[in-house]
């Protein structure tokens, strides 16, 4: 079981939590800042616009109210005969959009039209007249204070009208002076001069009581588009206005808003992904360092164990107290099988330190298969016979030649057979056997034991690893044995794997690359086959 070191339970513990904290503050505070630089900007763009809107309506109420003025300072009042000449000559030029001038008497009982001046031709004057005198001059606003100037804009027959009016006392009477303003005329002529394409930065247009657009063109919807509605004289209509640069900014703002989530969130995932590749190399870390104590731990015993054997079955025959010969040949016997399970075994980890440091070198040459899988059998053939285990070998016919390095295939096979024996006890019978298959020679061992385990299949190859049976049974071993199987056979072009055998047990395969050649070195990286 993985122990969790101080450090680790720091990092783990405190350390990862406050920098997730950390990072969650920082997400927070970016993304409020960001909001309120927004916003900021937003209301910057209203207050603009809203400004403008005032001052492009202001425009032509300052427009119109200039020529009311000057109408009411040309018209003598209480000259009927000559009312208006004086504004006609000069109309043109200073009052372009009053077409009618009237004069009512207001005290007369019918509010009777005294005097009336125009611009326009007779029969489109007397329309103007009877339009004056039927639905203009009820409407008109004649409360106190009297003097002041008012205007009435309206709609009759859906055409839109605007008059200007005073009243005035005149030798005891009281007089009503309007200027009719011809609204065709405001629009095609005033509206163009006030709210020209001038203004590159500004669209306008001008809509009526209906939202028809009277004038301009049609302005998009969006949040910087502000209208505000004619304050003295055409007050029916509106005038809206967006600002160009607002829609760029709006798009701006937007295209800035994305770059910064992304980039927040980018960030975001660079540090979770940095956190878990550091929580899980430090994982694998604290594995590696407990799967490495217990190698050392069981290389120890398996060490201790021969060498305690060989020393006993030695100091028996040196004393000389050894009855017969038949004891003293099984005494013998025990210390050569003992020392060659040492020499084997340090054999392993001397060629297991090797692939560790990368300095693993395979001597190639053009080898027979069926010579070097026999010669590993024969090893392995006297403890066999001690466990009583059948060792069969079984070697096609057609095995050709092939490029390998002998020895490293030899311990390969030994430490097959080495587990079918000592995984496998109860079994009676190892078979090995080698055949041809696809541009490959496999090695099988098969033995009949408990098999592996579906869960131990993949890391009872990588180093240090041990099955679970092998440590609740407690069986003695290091865990390096098949993790040099594997390297051994990628250094071959091959690899290694196991199977379940029939009907009990495990087959232990390893394969090699057919390759013909005349033989050399070749050093093989030995961290990325083995981790
Ligand atoms: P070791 O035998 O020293 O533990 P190995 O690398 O040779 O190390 O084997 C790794 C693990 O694979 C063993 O601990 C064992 O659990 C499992 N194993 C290997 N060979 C056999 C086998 N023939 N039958 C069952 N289990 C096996």
């Amino acid at each position: 079981m993985a122990v969790r070191t101080r450090r680790e339970r720091v990092l783990t513990f405190f350390f990862v939590p406050a920098l997730v904290f950390a990072v969650v503050v920082l997400l927070g505070v970016t993304f409020r800042n960001s909001f309120q630089l927004e916003k900021l900007r937003e209301q910057s763009v209203v207050e603009a616009t809203l400004t403008l809107a005032n001052e492009k309506a202001d425009r032509l109420d300052k427009r119109i109210i200039e020529q009311d003025n000057a109408v009411l300072s040309l018209v003598d009042l209480g000259d009927r005969e000559a009312f208006g000449q004086a504004w006609l000559a000069v109309a043109a030029r200073q009052t372009p959009t009053i077409s009618n001038v009237f004069l009512v008497d207001l005290g007369s009982k019918e509010r009777e039209v005294v005097a009336f001046a125009t611009r326009v031709p007779p029969l489109e004057a007397e329309m103007e007249r009877r339009i004056f005198v039927r639905s203009i001059l009820p409407e008109l606003d004649l409360a106190e204070p009297r003097t002041q100037l008012r205007h009435l804009h309206k709609t009759v027959d859906r055409q839109s009208y605007l008059v200007s009016y005073w009243q005035r006392d005149v030798r005891g009477k009281n007089l009503l002076l309007v200027a009719w303003h011809d609204v065709p005329r405001v629009v095609h002529d005033l509206f163009p001069a006030l709210y020209s394409e001038r203004d590159q930065n500004a669209r306008v247009n001008v809509v009526d009581e209906s939202s028809r657009i009277v004038f301009g063109p049609s302005l998009s919807r969006g949040s910087f588009t502000l209208g505000r509605p004619f304050e003295t004289t055409l007050y029916k209509w509106r005038v809206n206005v967006t600002l160009v640069s607002a829609a760029e900014l709006t798009e701006a703002v937007a295209r800035r808003r994305t770059l910064e989530l992304a980039l927040v969130g980018t960030s975001w995932l660079v540090v979770l992904v940095g956190l878990t590749v550091v929580l899980v190399a430090a994982a694998r870390e604290r594995k590696l360092s407990n799967l490495k104590s217990d190698f050392v731990a069981n290389v120890s015993h398996e060490l201790k164990t021969p060498l305690s054997l060989v020393r006993m079955f030695g100091e028996l025959l040196q004393s000389g107290r050894v009855e017969n010969d038949e004891k003293r040949q099984q005494y013998l016997q025990i210390i050569v099988s003992e020392s060659e399970r040492l020499g084997s075994l340090i054999e392993n980890v001397l060629d297991f330190a090797k692939v560790e440091r990368g300095k693993a070198a395979y001597q190639f040459s053009n080898a027979n298969v069926r010579d070097v899988v026999s010669r590993a059998v024969e090893a392995c053939r006297v403890r066999a016979q001690r466990e009583q285990v059948e060792l069969v070998l079984e070697l096609a016919d057609d095995l050709p030649a092939t490029e390998m390095d002998e020895r490293a295939i030899e311990i390969a096979v030994i430490n097959l057979v080495d587990n079918a024996l000592k995984y496998a006890p109860d079994g009676r019978r190892v078979l090995v056997s080698a055949r041809r298959a696809a541009g490959q020679i496999e090695i099988r061992v098969t033995d009949e034991g408990p098999g592996i385990a579906a869960e131990d299949k993949k890391r009872i190859f990588e180093r240090f690893e041990r099955g679970r049976g092998a440590q609740s049974k407690q069986i003695r071993g290091s865990g390096i044995g098949l993790a040099l199987v594997k390297h051994i056979a990628e250094a071959h072009g091959g690899r290694a794997w196991c199977e379940p055998a029939e009907p009990r047990g495990s087959v232990f395969v390893l394969s090699v690359r057919l390759r013909e050649g005349n033989g050399h070195e070749r050093s093989v990286a030995s961290r990325e086959a083995t981790a």
